[in-house]
């Protein structure tokens, strides 16, 4: 009885029906249509739009900020986390994040990763910080958008996605709020690139929050300073690093300190500023716990807190940290830096084990070296790993149980708790959007399920197109 009145809802141009009080009945104002239909345009989603749109088919890219990027430009993370060997010396997450990041350099607005040297770049840190990238956030937002054009992606931004429709393990429709009323995409796959998982939910897709239990990793608000004195943070940073000084390095007894005595109400340990290209730096020394990420209310608590937070940062950065006696508040971040959410429930859940160990898979897209780390009230838990040697992700893990058109590309994918904690980083995010991209691709093209595409040729495409897959 509900399909039908959901079906009849739908034919007559409405996102949903009912008469309870607490239902709203909207009508559709606009709808489109495509072959594959990416949510999220943050690094999967947009890497998923470029890399499906490249191979002819007709991709939508709808985004609810008004810029591409998601974490990397409205939650100013930076820099991007590393793609190479641990010891900085191969680059290994290649293929289209490579391309990315060699199309920023021309423009000015990155330093390649076998080139960022362990320094203010990485903010003094050598364990699992070699191998980053550098960049300018604006240069981002442009390449991003300058890709897009070229591969015709059409970018739909100001769309909040809201609800799907399913039917026999499909997704048939997916809605947006805008600011003009409901509109409705159809397509014939779906990649969920939100980060949250948000459109699998709808689709009845099972996830696992946290850790399950409800548990979640810390939030933070990112923010940079301007008016540094390298020259003089560099020296600080040196002389530790001669007298073995590790706690000095990071003004770590300053930050007991200043809790002691109520200065830094913050659970970091540590400083942690990354220089950027112009000068100015990007701080990541804001926290804020048990924040639930996907809830509105408490996302904007903990983006005011945030930025209360900056103001007492730049205080005791003025107060403590060499070079940084006269630095003042450049931009806050206007968007949370959620670190965790939903992970969804794949065809293959990449295990912490399989990580260790770098278990070999018969459908490999990418192989990183990420450490694992998770982020929990006043400390960093790392998970170690039994080898030195990359290790993989399967294509599996892009594809959620029970829906047959959709992939999930992302924060979101398919892994353990420790395994997402490394590969949801940037450089692993732009590899699985890849894979998932050109798969979606590939199935339009073959009018099957993403489930049921050839995941041999599925490699053999992606090495073809520079993924590093030894
Ligand atoms: C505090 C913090 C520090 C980090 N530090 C680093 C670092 O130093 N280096 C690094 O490489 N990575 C870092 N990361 C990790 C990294 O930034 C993210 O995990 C990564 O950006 C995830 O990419 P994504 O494409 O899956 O999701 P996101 O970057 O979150 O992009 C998701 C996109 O989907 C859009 N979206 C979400 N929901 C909807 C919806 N319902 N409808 C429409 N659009 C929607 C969002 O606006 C966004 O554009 C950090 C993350 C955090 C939170």
């Amino acid at each position: 009885m509900k399909k039908i009145a959901i079906l009849l809802c739908i034919a007559t141009g409405l996102i949903s029906c009912g008469n309870k009080k607490d239902e709203i009945n909207l009508p559709i104002t606009r709808t489109f249509d495509c072959d594959v239909l990416v949510i999220g345009g943050g690094p999967a989603g947009l890497s998923a739009a470029i890399c499906s749109a490249r191979k002819g088919v007709k991709t939508i890219l709808a985004e609810r900020n008004g810029c591409l990027g998601g974490m990397a430009t409205s939650g100013m993370v930076a820099p991007l986390m590393s793609s190479t060997t641990p010891d900085g010396k191969t680059m290994i997450i290649r293929g289209f994040f490579e391309e990315f990041v060699d199309s920023m350099i021309a423009a000015n607005g990155a330093i390649h990763p076998l080139k960022s040297e362990i320094g203010s770049l990485t903010a003094y840190r050598d364990k699992g910080h070699h191998g980053l990238t550098t960049f300018d956030y604006e240069c981002f937002k442009k390449t991003a958008e300058d890709l897009c054009k070229q591969a015709g992606v059409e970018l739909l931004y100001h769309l909040l996605f809201v609800k799907a429709d399913t039917e026999d393990n499909k997704v048939t429709a997916a809605y947006f709020a805008t600011k003009a009323g409901i509109w409705k995409i159809t397509a014939k796959t779906y990649i969920d690139c939100t980060g949250d998982g948000d459109v699998a939910e709808s689709a009845g897709v099972p996830y696992i929050y946290g850790d399950g239990n409800g548990d979640i990793q810390a939030s933070s608000l990112f923010f940079t300073v301007r008016n540094v004195n390298k020259a003089a943070m560099d020296a600080h940073n040196e002389e530790c690093k001669k007298n073995n000084d590790f706690e000095g390095q990071f003004y770590m007894r300053e930050i007991l300190a200043a809790r002691e005595a109520g200065e830094f109400p913050i659970w970091r340990q540590k400083i942690a500023l990354f220089e950027n290209l112009d000068g100015t730096y990007t701080v990541n020394m804001a926290q804020n716990d048990s924040v639930n990420g996907l809830d509105p209310k408490q996302i904007t608590d903990a983006e005011i807190t945030g930025r209360e937070q900056a103001a007492i940062i730049v205080k005791f950065l003025r107060k403590y940290v060499k070079g940084c006696e006269n630095c003042e508040l450049g931009s806050t971040a206007e968007q949370l830096g959620v670190r965790e959410t939903r992970r969804i429930e794949g065809e293959y859940t990449v295990t912490a084990e399989d990580a260790k160990n770098s278990v070999k898979y018969p459908d490999p897209i990418f192989c990183c070296a990420n450490s694992m780390d998770i982020h929990r009230k006043g400390r960093v838990e790392y998970v170690a790993r039994n080898t030195n040697e990359p290790y993989y992700v399967p294509y599996r893990a892009l594809l959620p149980k029970k829906i047959d058109n959709m992939l999930v590309a992302g924060r979101c994918a398919s892994a353990e708790r420790p395994v997402m904690a490394a590969i949801r980083v940037i450089p692993p995010c732009f590899a699985m959007g890849q894979a998932a991209g050109t798969a979606a691709a590939m199935a339009v093209k073959n009018g099957v399920s993403p489930k049921k595409i050839d995941s041999n040729e599925l490699v053999s495409t992606l090495k073809a197109d520079g993924v590093y897959l030894p």
